[in-house]
């Protein structure tokens, strides 16, 4: 008889999983799954590298067509995600969140751009100066995404965000149908046959 791990290494494609329960109302769940771990050593990432980034910002209605990313974006919605985790994680195992995180989510909270800032050079003497197009860009949807998180950890549905349970996947989902906490029909299959496995094996899991 085959292991179960044989079977999926060739079978599973490395590709992002469809989206969790919950990601539709909330874009940082969303967000914090754009990194996953999946079986057989495979995983992947949307914010990868900027066109991709590009992709999921646009799939999520945070930036303008026109603008474009760099590599810098992409690694700092990367650390946002870091930290969303972070927050996510420990709301889960109802641990005391890290600071740098309640402090990330705060500054992706205040950068927001809401006025042109008043400058001064010795050619031109005093004026307004907006931000670089795409760092507004980019400061709008990370304060979109951290307010979405924090409105997540803060509301009701706090209660029934998760993890998945079936390892090692680490996305994160809001619980839908009493005690299930898979991200997905594969997770949940997988988390029932590696059960199975072991009650046939005789071991515990
Ligand atoms: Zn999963």
């Amino acid at each position: 008889m085959r292991r179960m791990d044989d079977t999926l290494a060739t079978d599973v494609a490395p590709i992002a999983l469809p989206p969790v329960p919950g990601a539709d109302r909330y874009r940082s769940l969303d967000f914090a799954d754009t990194a996953a771990t999946l079986p057989a050593g495979q995983s992947y990432d949307l914010l990868a590298a900027p066109e991709s980034a590009m992709r999921w910002l646009a799939a999520h209605d945070l930036t303008a067509p026109d603008v474009q990313l760099y590599e810098v974006c992409a690694q700092r919605m990367r650390t946002l995600r870091t930290h969303v985790r972070a927050l996510f994680a420990a709301r889960v195992d109802t641990t005391t969140p890290p600071e740098e995180s309640l402090r990330a989510v705060n500054e992706a909270l205040t950068a927001m751009p809401t006025a042109p800032l008043l400058a001064w050079d010795g050619a031109q003497g005093l004026r307004r100066i907006q931000a670089h197009p795409t760092d507004q860009a980019v400061n709008h949807a990370l304060a979109t995404l951290a307010a979405d998180a924090a409105d997540l950890l803060t509301g009701p549905d706090a209660e029934i965000l998760a993890a998945c349970g079936s390892a090692p996947c680490d996305r994160f989902l809001l619980r839908t149908h009493g005690r299930r906490h898979w991200c997905s029909t594969r997770c949940g299959d997988r988390a029932r046959a590696a059960r199975a496995y072991a009650r046939r094996s005789g071991t515990s899991d």
